[in-house]
């Protein structure tokens, strides 16, 4: 196998043997990004003097990700190096600060890669809007790698990466982990600092790990969880060595399949795969059952109030005089100000702003924006009821595989990829995708595994027991 194809527990155990340096692990994936990267195009930006440096001062680090190559998506800041959240209103700005998760991945040793292509603001299922370029699925060049963290999944898929951090607001990491054959972790509401993340939808973002299993995943929630003062959102607790639940054992654990959902006019071939991967849960142990969650059916239309209405708040921010573009048709202030955000965003950020303003604006706001949170407490209420009895709750992560660059035109039909993700952040709890084996044409078809809040743990131990048992998460992309 190749470096960069292996996991960051198998680089580790190759390091701590001496028969590898942290030196020839980076080049080994710089060495991939020169082969790949021109048909993938993970990244909008290659940060390598920057990994260097990082390099040099880790000689005496033991960090757990001492000497991993990762990737951070664009909208989580880092210092001194470009973060554009995919939008030329951001192209030439470099924060003057690190995010959180950048500095704790920067103390457990990580070397950074670069950063990752994503749809503007993390508005998009696609990567698509990216006002950059498109990024490629390296399972098949055609298809969409999913989004927003669509250049985060590619890039680990392709082994440009050992690992990426992506964000997730309605399925941003969950959803492209899917479509890219990868193990992708939206944790608890709370539980990941928000601090430096550029915000899209502040009670529904949070950061995520990216990665080749599940093992790997644990590893990076060791690293990005905790208490930060700077994020007043942040819980204060202890958060558990998410390590410690990786355990091939799911005897007697409560599944629940929401009927809701495989009711659903979906993908057959990945209706299947989910099936058929629950009875191997079974199988194993664990005792399966068909739920209800009654205000699924409402759930992408809250989702499409509640995220809009908080972006077009959280967007004012970008008016040419604090951040980044600024418009030369600056002769007024209030031209200056039109003329910047009209210039500034694409389609897509000017439709999210629009629908949160009209949703939020008077004689607007009860008929939308309060009853959309009125479904965001049944819907929370709902999962809060489930997890009294049941365990985990399993779905597909997204009603396809990957669909073509440039086949869904429609916005309301890219929306309707979110609709077994975005029920998991209105209610803040977290979920995991995983691959759950391959479609027709060879594409991933991604399971999701949603636990109650921190339940980080359960998730994390069934997801290890089924990747075990599936045994598919070792095939590789041919690129
Ligand atoms: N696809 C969803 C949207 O466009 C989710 C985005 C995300 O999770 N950042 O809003």
């Amino acid at each position: 196998m190749e470096i960069y194809e292996m996991t960051i527990h198998q680089i580790r155990k190759l390091i701590e043997k001496g028969d590898i340096t942290a030196q020839e692990v980076t080049e080994a994936y710089y060495n991939r990004i020169d082969n790949v990267e021109s048909d993938v195009k993970s990244f909008i930006s290659l940060t390598r003097e920057k990994a260097e440096a990082q390099l040099d001062n880790l000689s005496d680090k033991k960090g757990i990700l001492a000497g991993m190559p990762v990737g951070l998506k664009d909208n989580i800041s880092t210092e001194g190096i470009l973060t554009t959240c995919g939008s030329k209103m951001l192209e030439d700005y470099c924060p003057p600060y690190n995010a959180t998760v950048t500095n704790k991945l920067q103390d457990a040793g990580a070397i950074f890669l670069g950063k990752t292509n994503m749809d503007e603001f993390a508005m998009g299922s696609s990567t698509e809007n990216s006002f950059f370029h498109n990024t490629h699925n390296p399972w098949d060049l055609d298809y969409a790698p999913g989004g927003s963290s669509g250049g985060s999944a590619a890039a680990v898929a392709a082994g440009e990466v050992v690992a990426a951090l992506g964000s997730d607001t309605g399925g941003s990491i969950r959803q492209p982990a899917s479509y890219c054959g990868v193990v992708g972790f939206k944790p608890t509401y709370g539980s990941v600092s928000r601090y430096g993340l550029v915000a899209f939808a502040s009670s529904l973002d949070q950061i995520g790990p990216i990665t080749k299993d599940v093992t790997d995943s644990a590893i990076m929630m060791n690293v990005i969880t905790g208490h930060d003062p700077h994020d007043s959102t942040s819980v204060n607790q202890d958060y558990p060595d998410y390590t410690d639940f990786l355990k091939e054992d799911v005897k007697g654990m409560k599944i629940g399949l929401p009927a809701e959902y495989f009711d659903i006019d979906f993908d057959n071939e990945v209706k299947e795969s989910v099936l058929a991967a629950v009875k191997k849960l079974e199988d194993a142990g664990a005792e399966v059952e068909e739920v209800h969650l009654t205000g699924a059916e409402y759930a992408l239309a809250a989702y499409y109030v509640i995220a809009p209405a908080e972006a077009s708040s959280n967007l004012a921010r970008y008016d040419g005089v604090r951040y980044g573009y600024r418009s030369e048709k600056d002769d007024d202030i209030k031209n200056m100000f039109t003329h910047t955000r009209h210039e500034g965003f694409g389609p897509e950020v000017k439709r999210r702003i629009m629908l949160g303003t009209y949703a939020l604006s008077s004689g607007y706001y009860d008929a939308f924006y309060l009853k959309a949170q009125k479904v965001r407490t049944i819907i929370k209420e709902d999962f809060d009821n489930l997890f009294k009895d049941y365990d985990l709750i399993i779905s597909p992560t997204a009603p396809t595989t990957a669909f073509k660059l440039g086949e869904k035109k429609d916005p309301l039909e890219m929306y309707h990829a979110d609709i077994f993700t975005v029920p998991v952040n209105i209610a803040g709890v977290p979920a995991i995708s995983i691959p759950a084996g391959f479609d027709s044409k060879g594409l991933p078809i991604g399971l999701q595994m949603i636990g109650p809040h921190f339940g980080e743990g359960k998730i994390l131990q069934a997801a290890y027991t089924l990747e075990k048992i599936l045994d598919i998460n070792k095939k590789r992309v041919k690129l």
